[in-house]
């Protein structure tokens, strides 16, 4: 299937930059010698996987979508990989993503676009959108992403897959090539919500070598898929987030996303409306926190330790490698941010931008609180339209920006965050994504109310 559809840069859907076709059979064929001896398996054992190529896996070129990266082998596993391989899922290689994860259309890869499988023409999403792409035009039935701002939630939404953001805390970020530590998460990206849940139960639980990983167990999420699925959401409370929808959002989407809430309702839940204020300011605090944290995190890019080394001519000093070397090597977005992030915690301003975006932070999870005193689950458009087309935003950095309006409250915040697919919109038919957002650790009722919907 890969090698019907996928193409290269520059035709078709371009989902993978790295497929392992020989090391994904030799494992599958362990699989099936498993299966053959009658010994215990994994559910998902044998269940080929593609995974985003932000995540470092052992002998698998690794290049977060970077030019700086290109031909970098990890020599480890990141925990995610790790697990994956424990439970004998044949890993198809690693999917294309916007540099560094910095993007909501997977057109900042340095390796070309993914294209989106229901036109071509449109954008995948980001910045996993080869993650997205790839279950979506079924060259896998599994994929991992990472979301930092809406990256496994938005691509799933515009291609019409389930993709899920877990708890802060609750899959290991061991491994994963950071954008903003305090924001990155990876996730299930699959075709239905059980696939998910299954997928996340096996990823995620506590990790001794993330310090951020929460040592708690979370309820079944299989369990909560099932429960979902038999269709009773009785005595649940859902909230309709005001600030998450109206002006500017497509009528399509918008058509979509209330049919799914009256069906909610005919299941048996109870919705109403909640008011979340601080969300309005979610955006601008995003892009102080996330660029200061990846501009520190890009730091270690120096031409020294990783990957590309530019060396100009002359007598270059090592100061002149590195500036050569991280001009070839990044891409404009990147820059855009390095620069911007570099501007918040400069001495002079820490205060006045990265300071105060860490106070509205908080008032963000505040918001989130108070809902969800009323609340089990709050419930969004996954994004403010359908997948626009190749090139529509490339050049307008914040119009781009503006399409994850409801997807970044939730790394803000650490909550956990799924969108399920919500059928097509009339306008375009294109696909339309749901999303269900629940309080820390919490994530059954994600997988509760999102297979619901299926
Ligand atoms: N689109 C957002 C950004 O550009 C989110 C990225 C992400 O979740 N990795 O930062």
């Amino acid at each position: 299937r890969i090698a019907a559809v996928d193409g290269d840069a520059t035709a078709g859907v371009h989902a993978f930059l790295h497929v392992d076709a020989e090391g994904a059979l030799a494992t599958a064929r362990e699989s099936d010698e498993r299966r053959a001896a009658g010994n215990p398996l994994h559910p998902l054992d044998g269940v080929p996987i593609a995974v985003k190529d932000v995540v470092v896996t052992e002998g698998m070129p690794t290049t977060a979508g970077s030019k700086i990266l290109e031909g970098w082998v990890p020599p480890y596993d990141a925990t995610v990989v790790r697990r994956i391989k424990a439970a004998g899922l044949p890993i198809l290689g690693k999917t294309n993503m916007d540099e560094f994860a910095m993007g909501s259309s997977t057109e900042h890869s340095a390796y070309g676009p993914t294209r989106n499988p229901w036109d071509q023409t449109r954008i995948p999403g980001g910045s996993g959108g080869g993650s997205a792409a790839a279950v979506a035009a079924y060259e896998a039935p599994l994929a991992i992403g990472t979301d930092t701002g809406g990256s496994i939630r938005q691509p799933g939404a515009v291609t019409g897959t389930v993709g899920v953001k877990p708890t802060y805390g609750a899959v290991s970020r061991y491994g994963l090539i950071a954008l903003a530590n305090s924001l990155d998460q990876a996730g299930p990206v699959t075709r239905t919500v059980l696939d998910a849940a299954l997928l996340q139960e096996l990823i995620g639980g506590h990790d001794p070598l993330d310090s951020t990983s929460v040592d708690q167990e979370l309820p079944s999420l299989v369990d909560a898929a099932r429960q979902g699925a038999s269709g009773d959401l009785s005595g649940v409370r859902i909230g309709v987030v005001t600030e998450m929808s109206g002006e500017g959002w497509q009528p399509g989407v918008m058509a979509r996303f209330q049919e799914s809430v009256d069906l909610l309702v005919k299941a048996g839940a109870e919705v109403v409306e909640v008011s979340c204020p601080t969300f309005v300011h979610a955006l601008a605090t995003y892009y102080l926190i996330l660029p200061a944290e990846c501009s520190s995190n890009l730091a270690k890019f120096d031409a020294m330790r990783y990957g590309l080394r530019v060396v100009p001519e002359g007598n270059p000093s090592a100061e002149d490698v590195m500036k050569a070397t991280r001009d070839a090597g990044f891409g404009d977005e990147v820059k855009r941010r390095i620069i911007l992030g570099t501007y918040a915690l400069s001495s002079g301003y820490y205060d006045a931008y990265y300071g105060q975006a860490q106070k509205v932070r908080t008032l963000i999870s505040r918001d989130f609180e108070a809902a969800f005193d009323k609340v089990d689950v709050l419930v969004s458009p996954t994004a403010p339209t359908t997948a626009f087309e190749l090139g529509e935003k490339l050049d307008d950095p914040l119009a781009m920006y503006l399409n994850d309006l409801a997807t970044i409250p939730a790394n803000l915040a650490g909550v956990p965050g799924i969108s399920v697919p919500a059928g097509l919109a009339d306008e375009d038919g294109l696909p339309v994504g749901f999303q269900v957002l629940a309080p820390a650790l919490a994530d059954d009722r994600c997988y509760r109310v999102g297979a619901a919907l299926e």
